[in-house]
């Protein structure tokens, strides 16, 4: 089922009425370029990149190339500064500050509430299941109010390490009567399949992925929003101009002539989270070890507080979750390569509570 979906009543009419600012690079890239106060001398480093010129506003052929690689279309596609600014630019989009209000589902991805503060959003949370992390469909349908514009939906879910059931999804994206973003950043290390395709059903579907994990690539910020074309023109309407820069562009479009090593990292990866699960199973303060189909596992232990503090003595860096909802002495712990892996098995055999 495919729901309507009146996007005048749910856009902020500013945005509807903006005028986006149209950049010299837009109309032409060829010829004598003398019409966007570039440098002509060129950068002091002399790189033979052209990064005296400033780089494409909306980067058609690295869309085109993700488009292909999650069976969409690059209408469908809108490329930001990370996941974070995707995130940023849909609150700024639907949500009236001081007015409006967003859906989130604790325990989960700290920057949807920190970006709403910044918007000055109403949060409203509802709770995921106590045992295991589920989403509590009815209640987060019974807390919409009319002014509550986004749900948001992290699957993997960030801190769980869980995925949440497909047709409780599902019934969300059908019945929730506004935007709702499903965020990705941790589906390539899952078996479940992406929501990706999905987009061309649902109008209010926005699909979230990042270059940040499965593609190693954090260093470069690179987050991809797939959505349907109206949700993406009204992206790309208020986007800064150049958000992409040509490096970081160039780098992203590089690593798909490489898959074969991306798939091979997310294979090692997968061992080394069930072989880390079975060295932390011998571990007598580990309580619990939660399902994961993310790059990190949830753990809850003995004195959880302490041991971060202990093994951050030791340079040994983990997060400590124990102050989320639900987490209560938790701390999750990114997959390291095995001898990483070891390394930390081995200090938390030594540790003294
Ligand atoms: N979503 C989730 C669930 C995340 O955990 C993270 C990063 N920790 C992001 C988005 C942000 O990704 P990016 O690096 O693309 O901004």
């Amino acid at each position: 089922m495919s729901t309507h979906f009146d996007f005048q009543k749910l856009v902020r009419p500013n945005i509807q009425a903006l005028k986006p600012y149209q950049s010299a690079r837009q109309d032409f890239n060829d010829g004598l370029l003398l019409d966007a106060n570039e440098n002509s001398w060129g950068d002091p480093t002399q790189s033979n990149q052209q990064l005296n010129r400033y780089p494409s506003p909306t980067h058609p052929e690295l869309r085109k190339k993700m488009a292909r690689w999650r069976g969409v279309e690059a209408q469908n596609i809108f490329v930001g500064v990370g996941s974070d600014e995707a995130i940023d630019l849909l609150f700024r989009i639907f949500c009236e500050p001081g007015h409006d209000r967003i859906l989130t589902t604790p325990p989960t991805y700290g920057m949807y509430n920190v970006s709403a503060n910044i918007h000055n959003l109403v949060v409203d949370e509802v709770l995921l299941t106590q045992d295991d992390f589920q989403l509590r469909t009815s209640q987060i349908l019974d807390a919409v109010t009319k002014h509550t514009k986004i749900l948001l939906l992290c699957s993997p879910n960030n801190p769980t390490g869980n995925t949440y059931d497909r047709a409780d999804m599902r019934k969300l994206v059908e019945n929730f009567p506004g935007i709702v973003v499903i965020d990705e950043a941790y589906i390539d290390f899952s078996e479940e399949p992406s929501w990706t395709a999905e987009v061309q059903q649902y109008p209010n579907l926005v699909v979230l992925q990042t270059m940040s994990k499965s593609f190693g690539l954090a260093g470069i910020r690179l987050g991809i929003a797939y959505a349907s074309p109206t949700v993406i023109s009204y992206m790309m309407k208020v986007k800064a101009p150049y958000n992409i820069n040509k490096l970081t562009a160039q780098k992203a479009s590089e690593a798909f002539e490489y898959l074969d090593t991306f798939r091979a990292h997310i294979s090692a990866l997968k061992k080394e989270r069930k072989r880390l699960r079975q060295m932390l199973q011998t571990i007598p303060i580990v309580h619990q070890i939660y399902p994961s189909e993310a790059n990190f596992l949830l753990v809850k232990m003995a004195m959880a507080s302490a041991v971060y503090k202990q093994l951050a003595d030791r340079d040994i860096i983990l997060r400590y979750r124990g102050n989320e909802p639900l987490c209560t002495d938790c701390l999750r712990i990114t997959v390291g390569l095995p001898e990483e892996n070891d390394q930390l098995i081995s200090a938390l055999k030594n540790i003294s509570l």
